[in-house]
């Protein structure tokens, strides 16, 4: 199973993790190229070899943790099934992972969650980074980061604060 933040920040779209696949040099893979997308009557002994394969995987974490992030729904990824992908999809999107955030804001195009992406607008307010940074950092047009920085600082002066998402953030990197 993936831990939430135990990944260094990837670049979106990098995919050099593949080159130590071991699904791209498994004898039973090159075989059959079908054996991680398993049908209906060969399924049972597919699911149970391929898994095999990943258990063995040395990238099997950034495997699952790109499936999970492109909402990769075919096949096997990282040693689950698409079913217990699904399964385990919700805790990832709930994913905060402090790392990443910084990462993030640092300008590193890593993919964020969405309270990750609302950790991130808070910081940003908070260091009073400029609009047209915050603009590039999310890639929306720097009217729509001006109003992001405005809502949260508003938010923030009335205290309405992210506890929530803080709380979440903390915890992952406790
Ligand atoms: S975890 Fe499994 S599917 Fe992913 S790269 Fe490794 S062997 Fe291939």
């Amino acid at each position: 199973m993936m831990r939430e933040g135990s990944l260094a920040p990837r670049v979106r779209g990098d995919q050099t993790w593949q080159e130590k696949a071991a699904c791209a040099a498994a004898v039973e893979a090159v075989k059959d190229p079908d054996l991680f997308f398993p049908g209906t009557l060969e399924s049972e002994q597919h699911v149970r070899l391929a898994k095999e394969i990943c258990s063995s995987c040395a990238v099997r974490e950034v495997c699952l943790e790109a499936a999970l992030e492109c909402g990769d729904t075919t096949g096997i990824r990282g040693g689950l099934t698409e079913e217990e992908r699904r399964a385990i999809r919700r805790r990832f999107e709930l994913r905060c992972d402090p790392v990443r955030v910084a990462a993030a804001l640092a300008g590193k195009d890593v993919y964020l969650t969405r309270p990750e992406r609302q950790e991130l607008i808070r910081r940003a307010a908070e260091s009073r980074t400029p609009d047209l940074r915050l603009a590039r950092v999310l890639k929306v047009s720097e009217a729509h980061a001006k109003k992001l920085l405005r809502r949260e600082r508003r938010a923030d002066a009335y205290g309405v604060t992210q506890d929530a998402v803080q709380t979440t953030c903390e915890a992952v990197s406790a």
